[in-house]
């Protein structure tokens, strides 16, 4: 255990704690620590240490106005008792020994207001001879023998703060304290007029009349006013634009790698990264000219199943209502067309169907019945829930992942390279192991796990792609929670045996 400061004088300072496996013994306190100055004949080096960098003071009688001095005493308890034995006591520290001048303990002559005196031990610093000798500086060691001291670490750096000379002229000149790399810029994703905007009783009716744009609306604005801009993605905006936070509007980059065939053009390795849209903002994504326009009935049931299964909507089946002719589209288009009859409508066996696929998503994301989340139940017979787990580990299409995966090892970078080959390394000599992944929003884990998933099911293995939420888990190809996989322990034993096999 340690904590760093940062001295007085500037330099940085470091408090260690060390546990030793082998509690030290009263009697071999002396082998590792000395509070006494060593012979200038047989060790003239580690000498030259200590009495340059472990004498204490001198203070006292002897220095009344040293630094260390309070009200007459010093404060670090020096002079120290000279004594012919090291005694462990049991306030923390023990009394180490110092022996005196009349019991063959060794002095040395210091200068205080230039005058010359002899000091003996009662001086001395403890110190560990090895460390001393290996750093050649300061190094106060001790013994700590209660939790007193580890208080003390603790206790006495986190009361108050000094900010050094040299720190306060770093953190004056604005020089980093930390930097991360890549920049990533956060997009904001908002309904229309549903951004957050902030006034004062003063300005309210004009930003209420026009508020200051996002960098969603500025995205919009410059769709349309810059040929480039409505070439990307939203997320794309920082690599070539930057948001300037006081005009409120995205411009060209002016410097980086030249884009080819666009003219003032700059490109940099930026990061764009959307805000998450919690589902419970179900209009976001569902309302009526958001998802129901632009996306399938797929998306629109996944949708639907976190709702109901994370955000607990307090009318679960009034939201079906509103939305099951939009959940159900596929299958009754499905159905006109095996049938061959354009003219079917829509039935409640085909939302029966509908409410078994949500059903299903359900079970994924949370282990939930439909019933169990205030809805209401399909009516179809119990599955057999051991096949219903196995086939959907093993129903992926093996063709169209290998290729996912030729495409995408390429795009790797240095970095989620070394991931993916670590990790494939310890699946393919199957050594197993735990692996933490950790990067800053944006940088692609989710691009490196995808990969990962994907080419261990295109060699028709498993792989289980747990996630803490349900949300979390739908980002990734058959993410479910590790809450839902491992309720049911049988179905995770019999998997397991199964890769095993
Ligand atoms: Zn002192």
């Amino acid at each position: 255990m340690y904590s760093v400061e940062w001295q007085k004088r500037g330099l940085p300072h470091a408090h260690i704690l060390i546990w030793l496996l082998n509690k030290l013994h009263s009697n071999e306190v002396d082998d590792i620590i000395s509070a006494e100055i060593p012979d200038p004949v047989t060790d003239p080096r580690l000498h030259d240490i200590v009495t340059t960098q472990m004498v204490h003071g001198p203070c006292g009688a002897l220095n009344p106005l040293s630094p260390c001095m309070a009200d007459g005493k010093c404060t670090k308890r020096y002079p120290r008792p000279l004594v012919a034995e090291t005694v462990t006591g049991n306030d923390g520290y023990p009394v180490y020994r110092r022996r005196s001048k009349e019991d063959n303990g060794r002095t040395i002559k210091v200068k205080v207001q230039n005058q010359e005196i002899e000091i003996g031990n009662e001086f001395i610093v403890p110190y560990c001879p090895l460390l001393s000798r290996i750093f050649e500086t300061h190094a106060n060691v001790e013994s700590c023998h209660s939790a007193k001291s580890i208080k003390y670490l603790c206790n006495n750096f986190q009361m108050g703060r000094y900010v050094s000379t040299n720190e306060a002229l770093w953190r004056l000149l604005s020089f980093q304290i930390h930097e991360r790399y890549p920049t990533v810029v956060h997009l904001a994703v908002h309904l229309e007029n549903g951004q957050r905007v902030y006034f004062t009783e003063a300005n309210a009716a004009q930003r209420a009349e026009r508020p200051p744009s996002t960098t969603l609306t500025s995205f919009f604005a410059m769709c349309e006013a810059d040929p480039f801009a409505a070439t990307l993605m939203y997320v794309e905006m920082p690599k070539y634009y930057t948001w300037n936070q006081s005009t409120k509007k995205f411009q060209r980059r002016k410097q980086g790698t030249p884009v080819p065939d666009w003219p003032q053009v700059f490109s940099t390795d930026a990061l764009g990264r959307m805000y998450t849209v919690h589902p419970r903002n179900d209009e976001c994504f569902i309302c009526d000219c958001y998802s129901v326009v632009s996306s399938n009935a797929y998306q629109i049931r996944t949708l639907f199943a976190i709702i109901i299964t994370t955000c607990f909507p307090s009318q679960p089946i009034q939201l079906w209502n509103k939305y099951k002719d939009a959940i159900c589209e596929d299958i009754l288009h499905r159905l006109r067309i095996q049938t061959n009859n354009p003219d079917i409508q829509i039935t409640d066996e085909i939302y029966n169907e509908g409410l078994i696929l949500i059903e299903d998503q359900c079970l994924t994301i949370a282990n939930k019945l439909l019933i169990e989340v205030g809805m209401i139940a399909p009516n179809r017979s119990m599955h057999d829930s051991f096949n219903q787990e196995l086939n959907r580990e093993l129903q992926y299409n093996v063709d169209t992942l290998q290729e996912f995966v030729r495409n995408n090892v390429p795009l790797l970078n240095e970095q989620q390279k070394q991931v993916y080959e670590t990790l494939m390394q310890a699946v393919d000599n199957n050594t197993g192991g735990l692996f933490f992944l950790d990067a800053p929003g944006g940088t692609g884990k989710t691009f490196v796990i995808s990969l990962i998933l994907a080419t261990i099911r295109s060699r028709c293995d498993i792989a289980l792609a747990l996630a803490s939420s349900g949300i979390a888990a739908t980002l990734l190809d058959g993410g479910r929670t590790a809450h839902s996989a491992f309720k049911n322990g049988k179905i995770v034993d019999a998997m397991q045996a199964h890769c095993l096999g």
